[in-house]
């Protein structure tokens, strides 16, 4: 293992301005390609999480009175400086969570259209107004802040996820507290500056880096009106069921075992580039990743073996040096996935690439796991029935379209899931009847864009509204109607009765 370079201390942004106390306690970011400790993170204490979400609960109270005019200049000074900062993120992306340069500044570009469509804000809070609802009586509808909101984020997408949440729920008039996954926290911070640099007022953005003492006290604050979290499914639950139990607004998102169905009529060399793709792409560390490879026989043997050719090309390395998938995220996981290759040869799952073995073009210290192939897996194996969350793609043979279907329907997540076919009707009957919250239709990564709602079904999301798009606006406000009546003396007089329009 490298250790030839000084940790950089990584800090919380609080009110625009980096913290300058003294941590209780830190924790360590490696850069996976090395295994070096690259970075020393500060981890918050309850006390400093309290601090904070005071001072941002009065950020919150003047940015909601800001017009929307103004809103909407600062989200498009952070649209644009988001835009020529994007390469520089996506290189800390890389340095701190391993996947490749080109992976990091796509997920970077898919958060920049969260950005893009936050910036129609004027737009999006429009309510409706209705004339004469009863005599000389008006009635209309406004959207209004929320306050303090906390969005909690995993290690996968340190610049996405983040995106999802923060210019809309700043665009509606909310000051956020981000809690970027301790494993990768420098793209968070990089990006909070940029909203400083946008003219946002200081408070109504902030970084404060933790574990669980400052993720619970976020989920228990008096000053946090609502908590946006993704990550794993039980602390999704956790995190739903501590945060709504002390009264805030929640919507968690959690793990995901995502499901390609394969129908015998399909083109499969197009299908073997997209399981290779969305099997292997950022080294499976994507909720939205194919895990299970659902093939309608007889196109098992020959999948396999198209898919098998294509992996053979594949380099796994430093995401830095033109490769195709880089390392896990710590060596512990790394370890974990191993494990998972493990238990599927003892269950008796056939092997047919076995990606421990490398080659890997990157330091010996890095946390590498190839490319790995499984065959006549069952839903009984913990290969199949857990989310591994590394390269590892299990085939997975069934008889027909009814007995693929009733599998992903079995399946407690319920995230992504995709169809392969060149059969319309198929395809439309999978969309009605697949219990998963988004679906593709020869398309492997169905990731919505910004303007539609991300967000899974059954274990994959707690709560009740999906991520960005209109959900997003209706997440980081509340709605209020108000009926109005301009008076005249001929409006008086009692009446006991309940309100009747006429
Ligand atoms: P994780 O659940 O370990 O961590 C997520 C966040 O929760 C981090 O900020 C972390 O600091 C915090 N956290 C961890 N343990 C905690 C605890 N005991 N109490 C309170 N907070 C805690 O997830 P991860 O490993 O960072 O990310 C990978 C997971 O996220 C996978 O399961 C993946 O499917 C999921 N994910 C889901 C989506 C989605 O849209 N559904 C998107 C991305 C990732």
């Amino acid at each position: 293992m490298s250790m030839s370079t000084v940790p950089t201390r990584i800090t919380h942004l609080i009110g625009g301005h980096d913290w300058t106390g003294v941590p209780e306690r830190t924790g360590e970011v490696y850069n996976p390609a090395s295994g070096a400790v690259t970075g020393q993170v500060d981890l918050a204490s309850a006390e400093l999480v309290a601090e904070v979400a005071a001072k941002a609960a009065t950020a919150a109270r003047s940015w909601a009175d800001a017009s929307l005019a103004r809103r909407t200049r600062v989200l498009f000074a952070f649209r644009e400086l988001l835009n020529q900062r994007k390469e520089e993120i996506a290189a800390l992306i890389t340095a701190e969570h391993g996947k490749v340069l080109d992976d990091a500044l796509g997920e970077v570009t898919r958060g920049l259209e969260v950005a893009e469509f936050a910036c129609g804000i004027p737009h999006l809070l429009q309510g409706g107004h209705t004339e004469g609802a009863s005599t000389n009586v008006d009635v209309y509808s406004i959207r209004q802040a929320l306050g303090v909101v906390a969005v909690i984020s995993p290690f996968n997408f340190p610049a996405m996820v983040p995106l999802w949440f923060v210019p809309i729920a700043i665009a509606c008039g909310n000051a956020v507290i981000l809690k970027p996954s301790e494993k990768d926290p420098s793209a968070a911070v990089a990006m909070a500056r940029l909203w400083t640099e946008a003219g946002l007022p200081d408070g109504v953005m902030n970084v404060v880096h933790g574990d669980k003492e400052a993720v619970d006290a976020l989920l228990t604050s008096p000053d946090v009106a609502a908590v946006s979290f993704v990550g794993s499914t039980p602390i999704a639950r956790y995190v739903y069921e501590t945060a709504t139990a002390h009264g805030k607004r929640v919507q968690a998102l959690g793990g995901a075992k995502n499901h390609m169905l394969v129908l015998p009529d399909a083109d499969l060399d197009l299908v073997a580039d997209a399981a290779v793709n969305a099997g292997f792409g950022s080294a499976g560390e994507r909720c939205m990743a194919i895990s299970a490879l659902v093939a309608v026989e007889p196109v098992a043997d020959q999948l396999i073996a198209k898919i098998k050719e294509r992996m053979a090309g594949l380099r796994t390395g430093d995401g830095t040096k033109g490769c195709d998938m880089g390392p896990l995220v710590t060596a512990a996981h790394r370890d974990k996935v191993a494990g998972y290759v493990q238990a599927g040869v003892e269950a008796g799952a056939t092997l047919v690439v076995d990606g421990r073995t490398g080659p890997f073009d990157g330091d010996e210290g890095g946390f590498w796991l190839g490319p790995t192939l499984f065959d006549h897996v069952t839903p009984e194996m913990s290969i199949y029935r857990e989310e591994i969350f590394g390269p590892v793609l299990s085939v997975v043979r069934v008889p027909s379209y009814d007995a693929g279907l009733d599998l992903i329907n079995a399946n407690p997540y319920g995230n992504g899931t995709a169809i392969f076919t060149n059969d319309g009707g198929a395809a439309r009957r999978f969309q009605h009847e697949v219990q998963v919250g988004m679906v593709g239709i020869n398309v492997p990564i169905p990731v919505p864009v910004a303007y539609y709602s991300f967000g899974g079904w059954k274990h994959s999301l707690f709560g009740d509204t999906h991520a960005h798009g209109m959900d997003g606006v209706r997440f980081f406000t509340r709605g209020k109607v108000v009926t109005s009546r301009w008076l005249d003396p001929s409006h008086g007089g009692l009446n006991l009765g309940f309100p009747q329009n006429a």
